[in-house]
């Protein structure tokens, strides 16, 4: 059977769909397939939002720097004195992540990335005391409002609060939402080894509610330094392991502690496909029906919470793999694409996801549809 036009470009687009071919040398230039290194490089293909992408102002880099000149073990101070003192070779991190307008505009347009949505790097202002953080993130607000009115197109940005001082969070989130036009919020974790699910940190889901601001939950690593203690000896503190089961942690806790009962339009950004829930709905749900014999206190199972009330991004997880099963398990409308820029590579990120073996509408939905929805963002 001859195959028409029509059927060769949606077979070849099928194709694409499903990782055969480049992306880049689809349809009409299928017939005069490029080199292997046009093929290892998709073409941009989508507008790409990616959400989960760090900045610094050079008050919080001071903060940390007064604050690592003091002599007591803390993972999350460890990290800083890395990056305050890196080893030769290291990334570049802080120059990046002081930079919004100069390199970060370059590696975005060398990846193909149309957008930033902006976030003061972790821990954001959570290590400091509640009147410096409070400060500080009113700071970093509105230097983020001025680049995102500056280059609308280019970023977006997630707005800081201060958990420290909670009815000043709650007037933050309000003044960052409707005044600063900020585009949804971020909490790095715990705040001082606690939690939001904690009652007298309610305010800030209130605030969010009222303003339709989705919050991310970006990791830091434990606050208990005996488990911190336990793992240095393998490094297994921080992003290798550790930032997930913190940031696991604490999207549990808000959801057995019956956030959601309370709050039900509240929307908790998850990264890095999720911090392990995905892969664990089945048995968080057996376990939970047999842990309250069948009379929990929530409304519904902590899987569907997980599917009502959560939207995951792929930042740091450049796997197709994890990427479908993610799609499967909690619905393509639930799953956005990030980078996790300056800490991961943008290129590969990029290509990770223009090469998605996903239908069309779930990678339209992916890259930028369900983040325009979600954070408030105009479509290009
Ligand atoms: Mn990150």
């Amino acid at each position: 059977m001859r195959m028409g036009r029509r059927e060769f470009l949606e077979g070849s687009s099928k194709l694409v769909s499903a990782g055969v071919l480049a992306a880049g040398a689809g349809a009409g230039a299928a017939a005069s397939a490029g080199s292997a290194a046009e093929a290892q490089t998709p073409k941009r293909k989508y507008r790409l939002i990616a959400t989960e992408e760090a900045f610094a102002i050079p008050e919080q880099v001071d903060e940390f720097r007064k604050i690592a000149s003091i002599a007591y073990t803390n993972p999350d101070l460890d990290m800083w004195r890395n990056f305050l003192n890196p080893v030769p070779n290291a990334p570049p991190l802080v120059r990046r992540l002081l930079d919004l307008e100069g390199e970060r505009i370059q590696i975005m347009d060398e990846a193909g990335v149309d957008m930033h949505l902006l976030s003061l790097t972790s821990p954001g202002v959570q290590m400091f005391d509640k009147d410096t953080a409070a400060s500080l993130a009113t700071l970093a607000n509105d230097r983020l409002a001025e680049v995102v009115k500056k280059h609308p197109t280019r970023f977006a940005g997630l707005a800081s609060f201060a958990p420290q001082d909670p009815a000043r969070a709650a007037k933050e989130i309000d003044r960052a939402m409707n005044q600063l036009k900020l585009n949804g919020l971020i909490v790095n974790s715990h705040t001082n080894g606690e939690y939001l699910d904690d009652r007298k940190y309610w305010p800030i889901f209130e605030a969010a509610t009222a303003s339709n601001a989705a919050i991310y939950i970006h990791p830091r690593n434990m606050p208990d330094p005996c488990s911190f203690m336990t793992h240095a000896d393998v490094n297994l503190a921080g992003a290798i392991w550790g930032f997930q089961m913190e940031t696991g942690l604490h999207a549990m806790r808000l959801i057995v502690a019956g956030v959601f009962d309370q709050f039900p339009s509240q929307k908790i950004i998850l990264g890095h496909m999720g911090e392990g829930l995905p892969y664990w709905l089945y048995r968080i749900d057996y376990m939970y029906k047999q842990f309250t014999h069948g009379h929990g206190k929530l409304k519904k199972l902590p899987s569907e919470y997980v599917k009502d009330n959560f939207v995951i991004t792929t930042s740091g997880m450049n796997d197709h793999k994890v990427l479908k099963y993610c799609c499967e398990a909690l619905g393509a409308d639930n799953v956005i694409y990030a980078i996790d820029y300056p800490y991961q590579e943008s290129v590969e990120s990029a290509n990770f996801m223009n090469s998605a073996p996903l239908p069309e509408e779930d990678m339209e939905k992916i890259t930028h549809g369900t983040s325009e929805k979600l954070f408030h963002i105009s479509p290009a």
